[in-house]
């Protein structure tokens, strides 16, 4: 029989987060809380409800982006309230283990769940790997609605994202569960889709570059992203660019990651 696996979707839509961050509740009574989502007390309330007969609560984060753990204290103060319980925290910089977890490996009741890095969207992103289901978390790492996640967080972000994406198409998926969305079931697509666009951004910002070297700022901006930035993305859109021409500018053309 499969472990159950539960979804709850914070009421916290927006051009970041779509129709809001989806929290996966595995297990039912030594259970995993991944991405406990934002600090929203009708969600936090919700999820504390829905792991009200587990012995022991295992958080697991993908990263600390406000939308995925900014709930996760109000989380661990009210599961903590319940006596006899255990309650532990892994990722995004939390390591408080209870029984055997480490760093990087959490056991539960429905086997193991394994950190895969996954920087890029975010330099402290994990996906976490069900081998016993073939299954992926991968929080932003991608999505479940279009082909494209925000990087552009930080020098060297986007040569992540691709190693990243490397890093997953290793991995034997049957499934991959978004932070965003529904899940995709058809994982090495998914990666290839989300590999294609970053590049075909990438091979964009470089023709620019040698064809047009005087485009700068503004210019450039509004020549790889003018006509489709929705509303509310510019500043993302903007950190972007400059992450593509930080990566055009360090990685030579014929270099292959
Ligand atoms: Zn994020």
């Amino acid at each position: 029989m499969r472990p159950s696996l539960r979804r709850i979707r914070a009421d916290n839509p927006g051009p970041f987060t779509f129709d809001g961050t989806v929290t996966y509740l595995l297990g039912d009574v030594d259970v995993v809380v991944l991405d406990p989502g934002p600090d929203v007390d009708d969600h936090i309330r919700a999820l504390a409800r829905a792991v009200a007969d587990a012995s022991r609560v295992t958080v697991v984060l993908t990263h600390g982006h406000s939308d995925h753990a900014g709930g996760v204290d109000r989380l661990l103060a009210q599961l903590e309230t319940e006596r006899g319980r255990t309650v532990g925290v892994v990722g995004a910089g939390h390591v408080r283990a209870v029984g055997p977890e480490r760093r990087n490996t959490v056991t539960f009741e429905g086997g193991r769940l394994v950190a895969v890095a996954t920087p890029g969207h975010s330099s402290d992103h994990l996906s976490w790997h069900w081998p016993e289901q073939r299954a992926l978390f991968a929080g932003d790492h991608v999505l479940g609605y279009g082909d494209t996640t925000w990087v552009g967080e930080y020098r060297g972000c986007v040569a992540d994202y691709l190693a990243s994406l490397a890093r997953c198409r290793a991995l034997d998926l049957e499934v991959v569960h978004t932070g965003h969305g529904p899940s995709l079931d058809d994982p090495a697509d998914a990666f290839e889709r989300f590999e294609r666009h970053r590049r075909l951004r990438i091979d964009r910002v470089r023709a620019l570059r040698r064809d047009h070297p005087e485009l700068r700022g503004d210019a450039l901006f509004q020549r790889v992203y003018g006509d489709i930035v929705p509303p509310g993305l510019d500043g993302a859109a903007r950190s972007s660019l400059a992450a593509l021409e930080h990566y055009v500018d360090t990685v030579g053309p014929d270099d292959v990651l």
